[in-house]
């Protein structure tokens, strides 16, 4: 009620708020052993260049503020996708409650990054008519000489799955920042194409 009255100059600005638009969840996906739960414990450790407190909401849940292009934005990064022992309902629950996905690949691994079409595909099975924001990962790129996947593939790939494509690294800590900001780039762009 406060919030209506507040707001009351405009009624677009009271959906955008009411419907918590700086808040996203963000899920990681992809092939057990591509790094999912290191990137998420970098997202998770507070690292210099990722300058707020984490708040860690369960064992594979964390919350965090971040600060991109002057807008504040908060993620909450979801790595439920290995936990086999709550069984594979887990899997179904991650397909639907992300408003936005990492898909994650080792890039000294092909199978992993075969796995992670097979994942886009899936996605846009289970959300049909929605445009999820989605980065296509591939992670472990400090491996330069174990590399199975050459960027130009990744990238390549990411351009027929119509998603964001970014190589990191947990181990160096390579990108990853860039990747955290990029997925709230990607939010924000649909978001404001829908108010437009
Ligand atoms: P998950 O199963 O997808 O959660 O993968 P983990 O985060 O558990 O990582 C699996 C293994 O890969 C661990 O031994 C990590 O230390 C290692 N690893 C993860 N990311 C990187 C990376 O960027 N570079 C290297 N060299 N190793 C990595
Ligand atoms: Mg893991």
């Amino acid at each position: 009620y406060y919030r209506r009255s507040w707001s009351s100059e405009s009624s677009d600005s009271v959906i955008s708020s009411e419907s918590g638009s700086n808040c996203y969840r963000v899920v990681l996906i992809g092939e057990h052993g591509v790094g999912k739960s290191s990137l998420a414990n970098i997202f998770a450790g507070g690292h210099d260049s990722i300058d707020s407190d984490c708040e860690v909401l369960g064992e594979d849940t964390y919350e965090r503020t971040l600060m991109v292009d002057g807008e504040s934005a908060t993620i909450i990064l979801i790595d439920m996708w290995d936990n086999k022992c709550e069984g594979e309902w887990i899997r179904d629950h991650c397909m639907q409650v992300g408003d936005a996905y990492l898909i994650v690949y080792s890039i000294t691994d092909r199978a992993s990054f075969e796995k992670a079409s097979e994942l886009r595909i899936q996605l846009r099975r289970a959300r049909q008519k929605e445009d999820i924001p989605i980065i296509l990962v591939g992670n472990k790129s400090d491996l330069v000489r174990c590399r199975e996947v050459s960027v130009a593939e990744g990238r390549a790939c990411a351009v027929v799955f119509d998603c964001k494509f970014i190589e990191t690294s947990a181990a160096v800590q390579h990108n990853v920042k860039e990747l955290f900001e990029g997925i709230v780039r990607q939010v924000r762009l649909r978001r404001d194409s829908k108010e437009k």
